[in-house]
């Protein structure tokens, strides 16, 4: 695309490894996808690909200077839909009835919110691929006990089977980004249910405040005012109370988060 400065601020890195690309391809699998959404096509380095098998695409660019460029490129292709959106502001029912695979080589500065859409929203997710920055990949796929470990593992994993498929390098790039990057795939775990979700999310936040304190300091004086109860309910959590958050499993903050809240103290 002559002439076109990549945009810092949108995080446009634009993929050029023709390997990866196909790689990314073959993990969606569109030819069996009902419907694939794409979270910023840029210059359709991989929405051509995708739409190859004649699946449904629906592709949400933010850019306005990549609209025309996009409309004229995928002319051709009456089975993609072009959208001119903040993907952050749409909701699933943009995107038709049914399920769909969601995708995306994201802008580095929206892998947060892109993930709380997707907890959001995961009733209507098939399922979704996404390139991330490698450490921040290293989070999300992290198991208990580690560094890793964090509120982000968490929440995705609540819902989510993840997985780390591959690692990608700068040069793969245009322009390259400062850091390496990596592919994460994640399948809907159907029928989760969160007894106390909103309590829950709450100690999770505040569990990893300050990640190297120990729990008990991170949660007293808010949101429990008496470590005497807080160490009680740890222990009738079967957790010792000199724990650390980054320690702790998903299955064991809930299991806290139930005697919390029966204590009334959350
Ligand atoms: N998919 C292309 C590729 O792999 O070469 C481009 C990937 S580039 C890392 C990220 C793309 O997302 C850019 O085209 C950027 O303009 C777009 N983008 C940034 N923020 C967006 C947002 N909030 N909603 C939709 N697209 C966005």
């Amino acid at each position: 695309m002559p002439g076109y400065h990549a945009k810092k601020r949108l995080g446009q890195n634009f993929l050029k490894s023709q390997a990866v690309i196909r790689q990314i391809v073959d993990l969606v699998d569109p030819a069996h996808q009902a419907r694939v959404v794409e979270i910023g096509p840029g210059r359709g380095a991989l929405t051509l690909p995708l739409a190859e098998p004649g699946t449904p695409i629906t592709a949400v660019e933010f850019d306005r200077d990549l609209i025309g460029y996009l409309t004229k490129l995928l002319a051709g292709r009456p089975n993609v839909t072009l959208l001119h959106r903040d993907f952050l502001e749409t909701t699933p029912d943009l995107f038709g009835e049914e399920e769909f695979f969601l995708l995306g080589n994201l802008p580095y500065n929206i892998t947060s919110p892109v993930l709380d859409w997707v907890v959001r929203y995961r009733e209507r997710i098939a399922g979704a691929a996404f390139m991330v920055q490698k450490e921040v990949a290293a989070r999300i796929t992290a198991t208990p006990p580690g560094k890793d470990w964090s509120p982000l593992s968490i929440f995705t994993q609540l819902h989510f089977e993840v997985e780390y498929c591959f690692t990608v390098k700068p040069d793969s790039f245009s322009p390259p980004p400062k850091v390496s990057s990596a592919v994460i795939k994640l399948l809907p775990r159907r029928g989760v249910v969160v007894r106390h979700a909103e309590q829950f999310d709450r100690l999770v936040r505040q569990a990893f405040e300050r990640r190297r304190k120990l729990l008990v300091n991170n949660l007293v004086p808010d949101p429990v005012d008496d470590p005497n109860k807080l160490r009680e309910a740890l222990e009738a959590a079967g957790l010792p109370v000199n724990i650390r958050a980054e320690q702790i499993t998903s299955e064991q903050f809930m299991s806290l988060t139930d005697r919390l809240v029966e204590a009334g103290l959350l």
